[in-house]
């Protein structure tokens, strides 16, 4: 494939790329190389559901298993209205690398359904999950294929996929899917495991580097599950979070956004997060006798001038058009493929660190695979725990990035493809 061929923004073409550069710094084998540049199984279902008007509708369900040498596919469920085969291919690539990243012993899928949630009522999201569960039931299973969420599919969604997939085996199968709600077979710590995996990750980064995290200012795209704690462990640490912003808009507070609870108080109470934020004399709203906050688009978010933007959205947020108004030195990836491969270039030519996807939010994979393991032994671990376990895999990681990219000399991105690249390689020797 010619770099001129490649659709821009395309994620699946440009998980093709990353694996291309991957390939040519390590010595993989041809035939698994080709292995890895095509999932192993797609498979797309229509959904006929009965809506609560009595009118009859069919969506779209995706499920790409992309590669399991190294353990059974794993991968969340996204429903959005943007959902399509590329997208999921390209999502269950990088599930393949972040679990050989993190060295845990499961492949990478992923699944969707196009669908915009806010439009449906939660009966009618609860038929279509079940629908999507007995389309997929043959090739889900704890040994095969472990879903788990992701964008607008939490704990609610997943139970219901647990409770579905049991029905039609007819035994309790919790170990089915993760991320389920803890009365029913859920984790501790796996609602907060991306966003704090990600402080972790970028504390750990700051701390190799000599850098002192004390103050550091921090803005973030995205306040939905893993923008929200990512925020809110950050402010508990020390750093100045100063923007944050959803799908409605945000705000800016250059001083630091005092108090994150009342961000979120906000959007609870009006569906944004703008409009009552006032923590002492700072509010969001623009007024001339207020000194600080005002209100920002999604947007501008990304060009402030702070020390660390995090993307905590959706894919190609960062883009060729505003890689170039950058101001910071950081980027903390924590939505998947949230960098073009246009912006990475720029970014690369500024010298702005990008910690990658595939590391930055490996923590909700890593608290699945906890969950899983608790669920297969039947047990049920401490909060303290999982967190301990947590911080070990993430440190761990990010050590592992950090050595290689200094011993190769590539980005960050890079040599956690080439480590990921070279754990499956070893796994696919030992399995001949
Ligand atoms: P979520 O649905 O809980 O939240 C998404 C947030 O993004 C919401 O606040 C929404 O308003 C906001 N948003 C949507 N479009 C936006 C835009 N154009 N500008 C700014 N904000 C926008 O989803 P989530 O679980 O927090 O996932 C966020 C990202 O993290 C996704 O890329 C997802 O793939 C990735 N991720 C999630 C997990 C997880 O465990 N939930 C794990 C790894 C990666």
């Amino acid at each position: 494939m010619k770099t001129k061929d490649i659709e821009k923004n395309n994620p699946w073409q440009r998980a093709l790329l990353q694996l291309r550069g991957a390939v040519q710094r390590t010595r993989i084998e041809p035939l698994l190389a080709l292995r890895l540049a095509n999932p192993d199984r797609i498979v797309q279902v229509s959904l006929p559901i009965r809506m609560d008007d009595g009118s009859v509708r069919v969506f779209e369900g995706f499920r790409v298993q992309h590669n399991d040498i190294r353990g059974p596919y794993k991968g969340g469920t996204r429903y959005h209205p943007q959902v399509d085969m590329d997208e999921v291919k390209a999502l269950s690539f990088w599930m393949t690398f972040k679990t050989a990243l993190i060295d845990i012993p499961f492949g990478g899928g992923k699944g969707g359904i196009t669908i915009d949630p806010k439009k449906l009522s939660q009966g009618e999201l609860e038929r279509l999950t079940r629908a999507y569960t007995r389309a997929l039931a043959p090739v889900l299973g704890p040994a095969k294929d472990v879903p788990g969420p992701d964008l607008n599919a939490g704990s609610t969604i997943m139970g219901i996929i647990r409770d579905e997939y049991s029905k039609i085996v007819g035994s309790d199968t919790p170990a089915v899917v993760t991320g389920k709600p803890l009365g029913e077979g859920g984790s501790e710590g796996r609602t907060e495991a991306t966003g704090l995996g990600g402080s972790y990750v970028l504390q750990h980064f700051l701390k190799k580097r000599k850098l002192n995290p004390k103050n550091m200012t921090v803005a973030i795209q995205g306040f939905g599950n893993v923008g929200s704690y990512l925020a809110r462990y950050l402010h508990e640490a020390g750093f100045k979070v100063v923007a944050l912003s959803d799908s409605k808009g945000g705000l800016y507070v250059p001083g630091g956004i005092e108090s994150i609870e009342a961000v979120e108080k906000c959007k609870e109470k009006k569906g944004m997060l703008t409009g009552c934020y006032c923590v002492g004399s700072v509010c969001d709203a623009s007024n001339k006798d207020i000194v600080g906050g005002r209100e920002i688009t999604s947007d501008e978010i990304l060009t402030l001038p702070v020390d660390i933007i995090v993307p905590a959205a959706l894919e190609n947020a960062i883009t060729e058009k505003n890689a170039k108004k950058i101001r910071a030195n950081i980027i903390l990836e924590m939505a998947n493929g949230p960098t073009t491969l246009e912006a990475d270039a720029i970014l690369k030519k500024k010298g702005i660190t990008v910690i990658p996807d595939v590391l930055a939010n490996a923590g909700g994979v890593a608290v699945s695979y906890f969950e899983w393991e608790q669920n297969r032994k039947n047990e049920h671990w401490k909060k303290a725990d999982v967190f301990a376990r947590l911080k070990k895999l993430m440190d761990n990681a990010t050590d592992t990035v950090l050595r290689v990219g200094n011993t190769r000399k590539v980005s960050l991105r890079e040599a956690a493809y080439i480590t990921a690249v070279e754990r499956i390689a070893t796994s696919a020797s030992s399995k001949r």
